[in-house]
């Protein structure tokens, strides 16, 4: 077949150019051009960058025009990753040339590639000594880079070091390549992100398993061999899952495949990384946002240099362009940080499921609370379950006690401690012992409010109250970052009484450091780990025992390993109950079950301390209980009931708008065209929602409408959605914005 014609997707930003475009390959450029290719295309009075999608005989295009280049040294992206772009596209309701840029070294075009230029011997090694020894008079400093050149090994000499090390210039250098004795080539450096200073590698070796870790390493042998390859693995905290991801990927990499392994971005604990490092020495890359930009880059063309075959990351991770991937691990599968909240709003989970069936691979889901989306898949047959129920070295899981704060106040406890928390921490204080006290609130309090007049600062841009922090004092908008001055005095009636509210993880520590002076403190959370490498820092000196407390919010809930941590308090366990979102009861259960883990994970037993205002929650309660089933059963029946997901699927539209009055208007517009389109059923089988104002009404200055669709099976009609709303979106002349989310996590 002779291909003549191109079908290319423009990296413009517009829902009128979100379709693939024909391009006519001139001759010398038909052989060079395959589906993923990188070209330089004529669009409108200029010419931009554009992705091959498709190639064709015929083009049905009346005087297409031509392909003017291929990018030699771009990116250029396998077929797979183009047609899984599409797919995310489809299926999540994004432009397609969003979904291929999530395919693209991050931070392209921003970033310079560097390139380390290496010294190789052109000649013998004797005739190079005898060269030298030729030279020495005339010539000093050539002498010396061939002498040093051929004692050197066959892999070269960084011309860097050679320089520092004979003090010669390029003058020098250059003679001797005109002399045909040496040459020189570039090759790529890669920048490396891990943190050299505070964990040097050690290789690990493979641990034995325990009964229960053998017993669902059979099981994931026979997903080497059979049909069944997509597993859930319902592991307690501390079972052991991380040696079963490492083993399954040890095997994968002898039969000369690949391996994805992905992680929430908090659980990147230098630990982690330094395990893969161990494990996976040489083969070894990673990728998530806190590596600089030039880290970023230079560890994704490793990968696509294919001198990475192993891939530890975050969530963005997932489109790495790793070839023949044998196996794809999601460890904290029930993390909301697997979904992208803008555009292309995708979630981790499906984009994983789907290159593992093209691949052939293994797909490996891990948690200690596996979300329900995921169990009830189980019950569908679309994934295999694997239990492992006890903790390795038989390790007890710790006793949890629930602790009404209702009651504390009756009794005059004003404290933000129970009796009962504060005596525990005591008692482990003066054992020597550490503990945990999570709250997932950062800041001093909650919010300011007027005790004259009623005033609550507010932010400006958003529809939420503003924190109050110390250190330096000031307040701040959670949601969008605005900061402000701290006042006591009321801007609305002028009293002096304006006073904070509500507790953050500063005001924990204030109150332990006044209770237990002189006892050394860790406070982890956005604010205090925000410098590069801060993080990594307390970590380390919390594992060494440097500190005897460690604060925090959800941070110190995911995948920390102290084994000398015997209580962990919970402060305030009602923080996210009451979000209004049908998922705010399994988040708090997830949450507290897993900073209950933290307990009790190495020889000493463990003990956990929760403090609430709604003992009786059945979140609260079967957390405290342990009773993973037991919730989830629950949860289930109440999702059902409410024909919420995974029971249906939703489609949530938001139309926003710095004027009310319009996002309102829009709204209205575009629930009257989806109505003209969908099926609408009175069973309540399709239920399309009137618009109303969204839990948060407004955010960094926009005003926010919401339209909800819901059903079974929903991507029947993602044409006409997708019709709907980028006709909708082209007409637009105001500053509206509208948006799409296919079973959003956060319905905030
Ligand atoms: P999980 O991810 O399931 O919470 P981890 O994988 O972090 O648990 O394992 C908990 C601890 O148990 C780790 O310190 C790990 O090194 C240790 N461990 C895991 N498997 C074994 C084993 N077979 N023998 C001894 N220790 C183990
Ligand atoms: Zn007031
Ligand atoms: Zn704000």
């Amino acid at each position: 077949m002779t291909v003549k014609y191109a079908q290319v997707i423009i990296d413009v930003n517009s829902d009128g150019v979100d379709k693939p475009f024909d391009y006519l390959l001139p001759r010398e450029l038909q052989e060079k051009v395959q589906v993923g290719t990188q070209v330089i295309v004529p669009f409108r009075s200029g010419t931009v960058r554009a992705f091959v999608v498709s190639l064709k005989e015929e083009s049905s295009v009346q005087n297409p025009k031509m392909v003017l280049k291929v990018e030699k040294a771009a990116a250029h992206l396998s077929p797979e990753l183009i047609r899984l772009s599409y797919w995310v596209s489809r299926y999540f309701f994004s432009r397609w040339i969003e979904a291929i840029r999530l395919c693209l070294p991050p931070g392209e075009g921003r970033v310079k590639p560097q390139y380390e230029e290496i010294v190789f011997p052109q000649k013998e090694k004797p005739l190079l000594f005898e060269e030298s020894k030729r030279l020495c008079n005339k010539a000093f400093r050539q002498s010396l880079i061939l002498e040093y050149v051929a004692l050197s090994a066959e892999e070269g000499v960084p011309w860097d070091v050679l320089r520092g090390e004979t003090e010669a210039g390029r003058q020098s250098l250059n003679a001797l390549i005109k002399k045909g004795l040496l040459r020189v080539e570039k090759v790529p450096r890669v920048r490396v992100p891990w943190d050299e200073e505070t964990f040097a590698a050690g290789s690990q070796p493979s641990l034995v398993l325990t009964g229960q870790q053998e017993k669902a390493w059979q099981e994931i042998l026979k997903g080497f061999e059979g049909q069944r390859k997509h597993f859930l693995i319902y592991g307690v905290t501390g079972s052991g899952k991380t040696e079963l991801y490492f083993r399954t990927a040890e095997k994968v990499l002898s039969e000369g495949r690949t391996v994805l392994i992905l992680v929430p971005e908090i659980a990147l604990t230098p630990v982690l990384i330094n395990q893969f490092r161990g494990r996976f020495a040489g083969q070894f890359a990673l990728l998530h946002s806190n590596l600089s930009p030039g880290e970023r880059f230079d560890m994704w063309w490793k990968v696509k240099r294919k001198e990475a075959r192993v891939v530890l990351g975050a969530r963005s991770a997932v489109f790495a362009p790793l070839e023949n991937i044998g196996l794809i691990v999601i460890d904290e599968e029930h993390e909301n940080a697997y979904k992208q909240e803008e555009a292309p709003r995708y979630h981790t989970r499906d984009v994983a499921l789907q290159r593992a069936v093209y691949h052939g691979a293994l797909l490996l889901m891990g948690s200690a609370t596996p979300s329900l989306d995921s169990y009830v898949k189980v019950q569908r047959k679309e994934l295999e379950l694997i239990e492992i129920s006890e903790r390795v070295e038989g390790r007890l899981l710790p006793t949890v006690q629930i602790v009404d704060m209702r009651r504390e106040f009756k009794q005059k406890n004003k404290s933000i401690f129970s009796r009962a928390l504060l005596s525990a921490i005591k008692e482990t204080i003066a054992r020597g012992e550490q503990l945990i006290l999570f709250l997932n609130r950062r800041g001093f309090a909650g919010f300011q409010l007027c005790r004259v007049c009623g005033f609550v600062m507010r932010c400006p841009y958003c529809s939420v109250s503003l924190t109050y922090h110390t250190n330096p004092e000031h307040l701040q908008c959670h949601i969008c970052g605005y900061r402000s001055d701290a006042t006591s005095i009321c801007p609305e009636c002028h009293s002096p009484y304006l006073r904070s509210f509500g507790l953050g993880t500063q005001r924990v520590e204030k109150e332990m450091s006044m209770l237990f002076p002189g006892i050394n403190i860790i406070r982890m959370d956005s604010d205090a780990t925000s410098a590069k490498g801060a993080y990594s820092k307390m970590w380390k000196s919390f594992y060494e025992k440097k500190a005897q407390v460690l604060i925090g919010t959800q941070m110190v809930a995911k995948g920390l390993d102290f084994p000398e941590v015997t209580l962990v308090g919970v402060i305030a366990a009602d923080v996210t109950l009451h979000l209004p979102d049908f998922r705010a009861g399994e988040r708090t259960f997830q949450l507290l079950s897993q900073v209950a883990g933290r307990a009790g994970r190495g020889e000493k037993k463990g003990r956990v301390i929760i403090q609430t205002y709604t003992p009786w929650h059945y979140s609260i309660r079967r957390a405290a209980s342990h009773d993973y089933k037991g919730f989830i059963a629950e949860e289930a029946k109440r999702r059902e009931l409410l024909a919420y997901p995974p029971f249906s699927e939703i489609i949530l539209f938001c139309c926003s708008s710095p004027d009310e009055e319009k996002a309102r208007r829009y709204a209205v517009e575009l629930k009257k065209r989806l109505g003209g389109k969908l099926p609408i059923n009175s069973r309540e089988d399709f239920l399309l929602s009137e618009p109303f104002p969204a839990p948060l009404q407004k955010k960094e200055g926009y005003f926010r409408y919401h339209v909800v669709y819901k059903g079974n099976d929903l991507h029947r009609f993602a044409g006409e959605i997708r019709e709907v709303v980028w006709n909708f979106r082209k007409e637009l002349r105001e500053d509206v914005r509208v948006t799409v989310d296919f079973n959003p996590q956060i319905m905030l």
